[in-house]
């Protein structure tokens, strides 16, 4: 029993954020009862913001509150290299490793037919359109699978290069550093820069 139902609401909500228990809950509440009142506030402020003002860009379906976004639109970007990620965690990953600089491209998650994922209800004909319409920094000429290394993303991967070999793109897979059943956003940074410059033509 809490002394205040403020604190239990407070305690009830963070524990529904992922890998937040009960226990953890609770201290992060006491925590923020405790802290200023102005830090506590810019936490609140800050996802007003995002959820306020962050949507999709319409060109790499990452969150943007710009439409394209800052990374589609950087011109010291090279355009033709595209590198596929599942979700933008992904995309962040890679962005952090400093190593890429090409361009982007989300697919909203992996082939997976039993959970009903087709390829419909992933980012893959806005790819299409994407690789067929005119490209001011020249034609796209590789795009880098950087799909996670399990069953799904491996369907994914295969289905995406019968579809983009045939149009005369160069597609490759990062390389086998990012350990099978492991999550690319969760990969040190080394291993995810090394998985991306030993990339691999895709069979
Ligand atoms: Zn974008």
């Amino acid at each position: 029993m809490y002394s205040s139902k403020y604190l239990e609401l407070l305690i009830e909500e963070l524990s529904r954020l992922p890998s937040i228990g009960q226990k953890s809950a609770q201290r992060l509440a006491l925590h923020l009862l405790r802290a200023p009142k102005e830090d506590a506030l810019r936490l609140a402020e800050a996802i007003r913001a995002v959820k306020e003002r962050v949507g999709f860009c319409s060109v790499c379906g990452n969150f943007s509150e710009d439409d394209p976004c800052r990374l589609c639109t950087d011109s010291s970007r090279d355009g033709a290299l595209i590198c596929v990620v599942e979700q933008p965690g992904d995309l962040l990953a890679l962005e952090r490793t400093g190593s890429f600089k090409g361009r982007y491209h989300v697919l909203g998650g992996a082939l997976s037919p039993l959970d009903g994922t087709t390829p419909d209800s992933l980012r893959i004909r806005p790819l299409l359109e994407r690789l067929r319409s005119p490209n001011p920094n020249g034609d796209v000429r590789e795009v880098i699978l950087a799909t996670n290394p399990n069953v799904a993303a491996e369907a994914t991967a295969l289905y995406l290069s019968q579809l983009l070999t045939p149009l005369g793109i160069k597609v490759t897979r990062i390389a086998r550093g990012v350990p099978m059943g492991s999550d690319l956003e969760y990969s040190d940074l080394v291993t995810l820069a090394r998985a991306l410059e030993g990339r691999q033509k895709a069979e």
